[in-house]
């Protein structure tokens, strides 16, 4: 895949300047989604990494998460696993705090999603501070899965969040 791939991808990601705060580059993957080609070439880079993984589930992180893992989940003919920000998911759960810019917020993650011993890979759009990632890396465990590895679309270097997830296996397509 193509280099040129990730660079088409890389040129349609929009930056918006402070969104949703002051200070704040948004990366938009909007046009990436509403264009076809561009949309089946972000899934296909999921896809061909996760070839020979051996996987048994996608868990994907609320809300721009659930846009890839669930597409990459049906290529791969596996499960999927959403983990939700609190209070959203009706069953029984289990709960990780992570710290926002202001304070702090939970994920949830139902109990029974996976089954001990399960091949995981977790799945969001974009890895900034690696708060979020590493509270959904703290569910998988908590519910017995076993992770793979974490795969992104983007990773803002910069903001040093595999240093949150030190001891796993992280993978970006898409560095800034
Ligand atoms: P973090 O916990 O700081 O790694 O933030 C990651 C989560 O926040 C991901 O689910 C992203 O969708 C979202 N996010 C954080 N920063 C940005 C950004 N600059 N542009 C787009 N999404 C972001």
């Amino acid at each position: 895949m193509p280099s040129d791939s990730i660079e088409q991808l890389r040129a349609a990601v929009r930056d918006v300047p402070d969104f949703p705060k002051p200070g704040i580059i948004f990366k938009d993957i909007t046009p990436i989604l509403q264009d076809g080609a561009l949309f089946r070439a972000a899934i296909d880079l999921f896809r061909e990494r996760c070839r020979g993984l051996e996987i048994d589930k996608i868990v994907c992180i609320d809300a721009r998460g659930f846009l890839f893992g669930s597409a990459v989940a049906y290529e791969l003919g596996i499960g999927l696993v959403p983990i939700r920000k609190r209070g959203k998911l009706p069953y029984k759960t289990e709960r990780a705090a992570y710290t926002l810019e202001y304070g702090e917020a939970e994920m949830e993650m139902h109990v029974d999603s996976v089954t001990p011993g399960e091949r995981i890979v977790l799945i969001d759009d974009l890895l900034a501070t690696g708060g979020t990632s590493a509270s959904a890396v703290t569910l998988i465990k908590k519910v017995g899965g076993e992770l793979v590895e974490a795969q992104f679309l983007i990773e803002l270097a910069f903001l040093h969040g595999r240093e949150k997830l030190q001891s796993e296996q992280v993978v970006s397509f898409l560095t800034y």
